[in-house]
């Protein structure tokens, strides 16, 4: 399965590479896998006892300025608000790609080539540098709703490497995801506020509810 995977990516890379090659423009692999590795549901501090569990695909841009250390501090911090729905962080895919430096900031047409050209499972997260998008969020969520006109994002996160409280805004991603709505809360200490905050991190048991029901509905989530 992953080589099948992996081959195709290469296959999608070359053949575009074929095809600047046609059109006479210098024939450079673009984007390639250079780390792969598999982070256990304990590592990411998954609650034994929960009712759906969450395999998610980590991609790390070289040169976005995360660290893995980093990024393991926030996907902990997820998993245990995510927690609080029962749901666990039963394990992740760290993949390293190099690529050139057009990538390294996100951008709806960008990340759609980025997507398309170096396929991963879903939900997947892209720990990006910065964002080009107006107006600039630190990170964006897309799912089903929101993704018509840009097939290849569903069921993405883009978090840029200035991102504070990353585990927060990380939890927060994925609920949008999960929940495929845009929904904000107003309710105190709530983790779907339009503003994240390191101290809002409650989900109420109705936003649960339809992250479980939407997440398995879509496929994201497994019993
Ligand atoms: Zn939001």
């Amino acid at each position: 399965m992953r080589a099948v995977r992996r081959i195709a990516s290469t296959f999608a890379a070359h053949l575009v590479a074929g095809l600047l090659v046609s059109g006479g423009a210098l024939a450079q692999p673009e984007i390639a896998l250079v780390e792969r590795q598999s982070l256990s549901g304990p590592e990411l501090g998954a609650p034994v006892a929960s009712s759906h569990r969450l395999h998610l695909t980590v991609v790390n841009i070289e040169g976005s300025g995360w660290t893995r250390e980093r990024a393991l501090g926030a996907l902990r911090e997820a998993a245990s608000i995510l927690g609080q729905c029962s749901v666990a962080v039963a394990g992740a895919q760290w993949l390293t790609l190099s690529a050139p430096s057009r990538y390294l900031d996100f951008s709806t047409p960008v990340a759609r080539e980025l997507a398309r050209l170096h396929p991963v499972a879903r939900p997947a997260i892209y720990l990006v540098r910065d964002t080009r998008n107006r107006p600039a969020f630190d990170a964006e969520a897309i799912g089903r709703a929101n993704s018509r006109t840009r097939p290849e994002l569903a069921d993405t996160v883009w978090i840029t490497a200035a991102t504070r409280d990353a585990g927060v805004v990380l939890a927060h991603e994925l609920a949008h995801v999960l929940m495929d709505s845009g929904e904000h809360s107003d309710e105190a200490g709530n983790l779907m506020r339009d503003e994240t905050t390191a101290g809002s991190t409650t989900l109420s048991e109705a936003q649960c509810a339809r992250l479980r029901e939407t997440g398995s509905a879509h496929g994201l989530l497994q019993r």
